[in-house]
């Protein structure tokens, strides 16, 4: 079977990075028995530059078509003044949307070798494993209305709006309990249930999914703000988290700085299967296009190279490799290598390139 893969690098660090999955994916068709086909095209900024939008009807064709997108990063300060539609960021947004990717997952994971360089203590972080499960094309950033008006006063007045249907929280639960089958066996289910209506319906659909498909998963709820203190508390207690899109967007970014760099991180948005099994996937690293170290070489690529280890995981079905690569970048991580962003006293500094180089050759230790 050949994979189709349709590879977006994007502005900033994102070729650069890209690259080095690249390699990693020439590693894998020429030791795994694995297949790709690859076609290449613009998003963000450089595709503005080019065709004077973010994404073009082209590359979404494309991009509905793949089997999975690679995704490097969009942005960067000479586009910060544009319209807000030709933002680099709208071609992620439209990614997003017009493939339907409502599931957001981010795993925060704690390489013991990086343990000190989280904000809380190492033995609060060491062997963190973590999934948070966002519900992504929902909640208080799509809903409407959503405007601004003038009152007769004089003032403004605006208004986002929190809607949920039982459908999008249906899905949702169950790309989270689906997850938590592969691991850890457990959910916890943050809302605000307390003072929000859509909390009271989050929690009740969460729970009838629960109760009727998935009762071997221990499933817990938790408050959203409780869980932001949990997780700086004990972060360890949690195995797979699932909530809305904001609370998500807040809660991954905070259980990413538990784990030391932004430079370490991978995500998968998955869509809904189709009939025939196929769902619609893209995967990126979690930090943006870095300008201030641009086209120097210096850039950390294990966060893109999870991002490929993801889609061996989610989109192929290809745990074993996925492990394969986790286990390599383990190692080099606990041999000393480290790019800047990571950079501890007495360890080897490394490039973007020699990152790759060091994570290849471990593979190729695991490999023999
Ligand atoms: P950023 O993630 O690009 O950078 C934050 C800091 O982390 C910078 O100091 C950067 O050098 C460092 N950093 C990030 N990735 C790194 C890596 N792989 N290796 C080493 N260091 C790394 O966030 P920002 O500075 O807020 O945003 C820069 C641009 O990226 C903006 O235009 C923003 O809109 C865009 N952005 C894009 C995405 C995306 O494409 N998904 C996500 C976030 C931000």
């Amino acid at each position: 079977m050949t994979y189709n893969i349709l590879i977006l690098p994007g502005d900033g660090i994102g070729p650069e990075i890209i690259e080095e999955t690249r390699r990693l994916m020439g590693w894998y068709s020429a030791n795994r028995n694995l297949s790709f086909s690859t076609s290449q095209d613009l998003v963000g900024g450089c595709s503005y530059e080019k065709h004077g939008a973010p994404a073009t009807d082209g590359m979404m064709k494309k991009a509905l078509a793949a089997d999975a997108v690679l995704f490097g990063s969009v942005g960067g300060p000479q586009w910060d003044k544009l319209p807000f539609d030709k933002k680099p960021e709208q071609g992620l947004l439209r990614l997003r949307k017009d493939l339907g990717l409502f599931a957001n997952l981010r795993p925060a994971l704690c390489f013991d070798a990086l343990k000190d360089a989280s904000s809380l203590r190492p033995e609060i972080v060491s062997g963190l494993d973590i999934l948070i499960v966002r519900e992504l094309t929902g909640g208080v950033y799509f809903g409407l209305p959503k405007e601004t008006t003038v009152l007769a006063d004089g003032q403004k007045r605006a208004v986002d709006s929190q809607v949920y249907t039982s459908h999008e929280i249906e899905r949702i639960a169950r790309v989270a309990f689906e997850l938590a089958r592969l691991r850890g066996r457990r959910v916890v289910s943050a809302e605000k249930s307390n003072v929000m209506v859509t909390g009271v319906l989050w929690r009740e659909v969460v729970h009838r999914v629960h109760d009727a498909e998935f009762p071997d998963i221990q499933l817990t709820d938790i408050l959203a703000d409780n869980c932001a203190m949990q997780l700086v508390r004990n972060p360890k207690q949690f195995d797979v988290i699932v909530t809305d899109n904001l609370f998500g967007d807040i809660l991954s970014d905070e259980a990413a700085q538990l784990t030391g760099s932004i430079g370490m991180l991978p995500s998968a948005s998955l869509g809904a299967k189709d009939a025939h099994g196929r769902q619609p996937a893209l995967y990126e690293p979690i930090h943006g296009s870095a300008p201030d170290i641009a086209g120097k070489g210096l850039a950390n690529p294990i966060a893109t190279l999870l991002s490929f280890g993801m889609c061996l995981r989610y989109s192929f079905g290809r745990s074993e490799d996925a492990a394969l690569l986790d286990k390599a970048v383990e190692q080099v991580l606990a041999e000393g290598y480290r790019t800047g962003d990571i950079m501890q006293p007495g360890m080897t500094k490394v490039g973007t390139a020699g990152m790759t180089d060091a994570v290849l050759k471990a593979l190729d230790k695991l490999a023999a």
